[in-house]
């Protein structure tokens, strides 16, 4: 398709975030939306690898908030876009093996009822009711809400990308920008490998590229990709349908059901910041050591597949949402630190809104703004996997 010379939105990237961000616009009579992506599908960023989890049990307030408007968006989405996402409501279990993580979670947990959130705290006696097959060893204490789980990340992108068409978006894979044309501290357009377009409007929706997209327009974007790695094992009759998503909380270790077998992952802490996507094997020994002990059922399975992905990660494990102020009409929604995939619906509304209406509306983004790095207002999310 021809590039247009011209549009009133044009947003880089085409993950979850990008297209949420496309289709909102669109929802709210932005028609002339132009979305860029350099790969020749979408949804193949930080998205396409990512296990799906959506959960409200969050360390802060925003995030849970950000859950709450995010997840129903997510109940309605096949009878709003067309688009089955193979939503299952498992529920989200997190163990605890260390005393200072059972005071903070009991905290959290308050802090989660306060917002009407029912997360339960569970002894391990209540764990093995939950997930028998677990070995509990050095297991204190326990959380578990019912009402948390999985979806499937490209579908929503796919779902988001045709609502967005239908609606009049132009969304268009193959195109790289390059650069970002600024005059009088104003976005004018975008330079791509295919041309440039005129616009005032820039979103950089670039993932764990959105510090090398805002260089391009000049502003310190304090984004840094991490891999990170999963594994897919063989089929396990032995897990049942109603096997939870668990998170071992202290070793970042991950498991849930995948079809008939199990998907599990686990977060290198030493992993150093760059681009790297190869899986590495030496750190896939220890994740499946770590796993088979926690899980010893995984014994008797093989690996069936396995890649690596990026996390986005920002200094406070938030993402960065709204305007940038040195740049009159550029925008970002990145940097949501590898738990993004479930607030993309609630995002792309609310960064619409900032766009269209001058201010997010449906929820106060402003704790979530770029300044607060400068200006001593970080709001650390302890639940990180
Ligand atoms: C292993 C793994 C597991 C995860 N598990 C979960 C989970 O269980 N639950 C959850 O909520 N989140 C999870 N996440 C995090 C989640 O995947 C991300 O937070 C989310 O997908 C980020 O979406 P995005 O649209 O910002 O980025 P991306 O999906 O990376 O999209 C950015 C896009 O921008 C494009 N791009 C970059 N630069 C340019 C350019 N110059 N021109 C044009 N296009 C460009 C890229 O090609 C890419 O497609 C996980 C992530 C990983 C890696």
């Amino acid at each position: 398709m021809e590039l247009p010379a011209t549009a009133d939105v044009v947003i880089i990237g085409g993950g979850v975030m990008g297209t949420s961000t496309a289709y909102h616009l669109a929802l709210k009579d932005c028609r002339d939306v132009l979305l860029l992506e350099r790969d020749s599908l979408f949804g193949t960023g930080a998205t396409g690898k990512c296990a799906g989890g959506i959960r409200h049990q969050f360390g802060t307030e925003i995030n849970v908030r950000l859950s709450l408007l995010s997840l129903p968006m997510l109940d309605r989405f096949e009878e709003e876009l067309d688009q089955p996402i193979d939503l299952r409501y498992c529920g989200y279990l997190f163990l605890l093996t260390d005393e200072e993580d059972v005071e903070v979670f009991r905290g959290n947990v308050a802090m989660q009822h306060r917002l009407g959130v029912e997360t339960q705290w569970l002894e391990p006696d209540g764990i093995a009711a939950v997930a028998p097959l677990l070995d509990l060893e050095g297991v204190l204490a326990g959380t578990f809400h019912n009402r948390e789980g999985l979806a499937d990340p490209s579908s929503v992108v796919q779902g988001y990308v045709s609502g967005a068409r239908r609606l009049g978006a132009t969304l268009l894979n193959d195109v790289e920008v390059m650069g970002v044309r600024i005059e009088g501290g104003r976005v004018q357009g975008v330079v791509t490998d295919r041309g440039e377009i005129a616009t005032p409007v820039v979103v950089n929706a670039a993932g764990p590229w959105a510090a090398e997209v805002g260089r391009v327009a000049g502003v310190d974007i304090p984004i840094v990709p991490v891999r990170r790695q999963i594994a897919v094992t063989t089929p396990l009759p032995e897990i049942p349908p109603d096997f939870p998503f668990i998170i071992d909380f202290a070793r970042s270790l991950y498991f849930h059901r995948e079809g008939p077998a199990v998907l599990t992952g686990m977060s290198n802490p030493d992993e150093i910041v760059g681009f790297n996507q190869s899986v590495d094997p030496d750190w896939e020994l220890t994740h499946l050591e770590a796993a088979i002990k926690r899980l010893p059922i995984l014994e008797k399975a093989g690996i069936a597949s396995r890649w690596a992905g990026l996390y986005e990660n920002s200094p406070d494990a938030h993402p960065i949402l709204g305007r940038i102020p040195e740049v009159e009409g550029f925008y970002c929604i990145g940097g949501f630190s590898g738990h993004g995939f479930q607030h993309g619906p609630a995002c792309g509304l609310l960064l619409a809104e900032e766009i269209l209406d001058g201010a997010a509306h449906t929820l106060d983004i402003s704790p979530l703004d770029l300044a607060r790095f400068h200006e001593g207002r970080v709001i650390v999310e302890y639940n990180v996997v």
